[in-house]
């Protein structure tokens, strides 16, 4: 049985959808307003969360930043009730860029709304180079994360960098597995779960050389249990 991998609308979900069918999974698309995220949970092996625009900051108490760039009309609402309800039924989740921080949301957890404003010396993490230039280093912690990667001694991995928010105040039930040399949150997860792991990274574009196809690998696998 192929497993089927839920995917939220977005205008570019061209890579996630050719890493998830290499790991041997099925993308589904969703519609806002034709599918209901119990409908989705009944009929569904996986979530994946995946980039977009910012998630409405008065899902964590705060006002607009000037920068502030929401994603498609009702995709906070659907995807906050995915998360939820992903948790509740143990259903393997995996949230990249704007996906991280809409789990950290999920779970009552804040963000940095806007980097170069809030961490003025931070890192450049918001590049405007072709998808899979390098961007900056993270430093791996021992975690589920790092053994999909095959991490052994070495704990820095390269990555890409596409965002301008950040995770704040950590969510309920999640750790921290990966950090750049600024502090800025790179990846977390939930141990607690039989699948729930989150980067800021976009490991998608990398489905060409391979580089992060363990993740994708190990999220379908998580599904078709
Ligand atoms: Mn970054």
């Amino acid at each position: 049985m192929t497993p089927i991998v839920a995917l939220p609308p977005y205008a570019r979900l061209r890579d996630y959808e050719t890493a998830i069918r290499l790991a041997g999974g099925e993308p589904r698309r969703l519609e806002i307003g034709r599918d209901d995220p119990d409908d989705v949970m009944r009929t569904v092996d996986a979530i994946l969360l995946p980039g977009g625009g910012d998630v409405e900051p008065s899902y964590y108490g705060e006002q607009r930043h000037a920068t502030f760039e929401g994603a498609e009309a009702g995709r906070d609402e659907l995807e906050l009730a995915l998360a939820q309800r992903s948790r509740e039924a143990d259903m393997p989740l995996l949230a990249i860029c704007r996906g991280i921080q809409l789990l950290n949301v999920a779970r009552g957890g804040s963000l940095i709304q806007d980097i170069p404003d809030q961490m003025p010396d931070a890192l450049s993490h918001q590049r405007r180079e072709p998808p899979d230039v390098i961007a900056h280093d993270v430093r791996v912690e021992r975690s589920r994360l790092a053994e999909l990667l095959r991490i052994d001694g070495e704990m820095t991995v390269p990555v890409n960098s596409r965002h301008h928010q950040a995770i704040k105040r950590l969510g309920d039930g999640l750790v921290v597995t990966a950090a750049a040399s600024d502090g800025v949150i790179e990846a977390v997860e939930d141990p607690s779960q039989r699948f729930c792991l989150a980067v800021q990274w976009h490991p998608e574009n990398f489905h060409r050389t391979g580089e992060f196809a363990g993740l994708f690998k190990a999220f379908v696998d998580a599904a078709r249990k």
